[in-house]
């Protein structure tokens, strides 16, 4: 199963890819999440990267198209994967498009999480993530059991992402509004878009997401 979880930054996609990734078994590929190692690695890829993602703005297709193109030649991509965060432009679409039709693949569903634009920076900028097992949190909505220690792994040690301040965010949004949102009519013509509410609780929204998945 191949699916592709669509929504502006801060709607969830991360916070719920983990959640569907335990419950259906399949692997999770963030390209955010692979750009920022990129940048802390100090790769070639990671400080090209830099500039855009500290801007708020894209990388350019052809770096987050050579990374997923390589990411899912991977064994554990072979019986299916959750994209979050890619595509994000219609030429990353049709990129991806070619590259699953030559494995004799599609996209199987894509699930826009609606969110609107206030909750958004919100969201954003009570984000932060445990520094070793990397597990989401939220300042407001979603807090360790115990505060400062991470539920997931123990530690005490939490980090909160450079791009995650007032300012980038409307960056983010403006970019997600003109580059991304043409994905939506995309990806209906093609009859694959799933649209669901992510304004309401994070269980809530899990829900949602799996009705759509049952359903496929
Ligand atoms: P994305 O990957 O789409 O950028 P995240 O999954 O990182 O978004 O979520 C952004 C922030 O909002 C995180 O701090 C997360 O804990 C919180 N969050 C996620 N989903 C919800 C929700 N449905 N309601 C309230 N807060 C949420
Ligand atoms: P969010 O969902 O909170 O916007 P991500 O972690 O998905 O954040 O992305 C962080 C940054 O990495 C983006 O602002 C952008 O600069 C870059 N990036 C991630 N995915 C892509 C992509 N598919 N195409 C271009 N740039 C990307
Ligand atoms: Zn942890």
């Amino acid at each position: 199963m191949i699916i592709v979880l669509l929504g502006p930054p801060g709607a969830g996609k991360g916070t719920q890819a983990a959640r569907i990734m335990e419950s259906r078994n399949l692997v999770q590929l963030s390209t955010g999440d692979m750009l920022r190692a990129a940048v802390a690695a100090g790769t070639d890829v990671g400080n090209k990267a830099k500039e855009f993602m500290a801007a708020g703005k894209l990388v350019t297709d052809e770096i987050v198209i050579g990374i997923i193109a390589d990411r899912i030649e991977e064994d554990d991509c072979r019986d299916g994967f959750l994209l979050d965060g890619f595509p994000r432009t219609i030429a990353q679409a049709e990129a991806l498009g070619k590259l699953l039709n030559d494995k004799g693949l599609k996209v199987d569903a894509v699930i826009e999480m609606k969110v609107e634009d206030e909750s958004l920076v919100d969201r954003i900028a009570g984000r932060y993530t445990c520094a070793d097992c990397k597990r989401g949190y939220h300042d407001t909505y979603l807090k360790p059991q115990k505060a400062g220690v991470c539920d997931g792994c123990g530690s005490t040690d939490f980090t909160r992402r450079a791009d995650d301040n007032r300012e980038t965010v409307t960056a983010r949004l403006a970019t997600y509004h003109t580059q991304t949102a043409p994905l939506l009519p995309f990806y209906e013509a093609q009859g694959v878009l799933r649209t669901i509410d992510g304004m309401v609780g994070i269980d809530d929204v899990t829900i949602q997401i799996n009705n759509v998945l049952s359903a496929l």
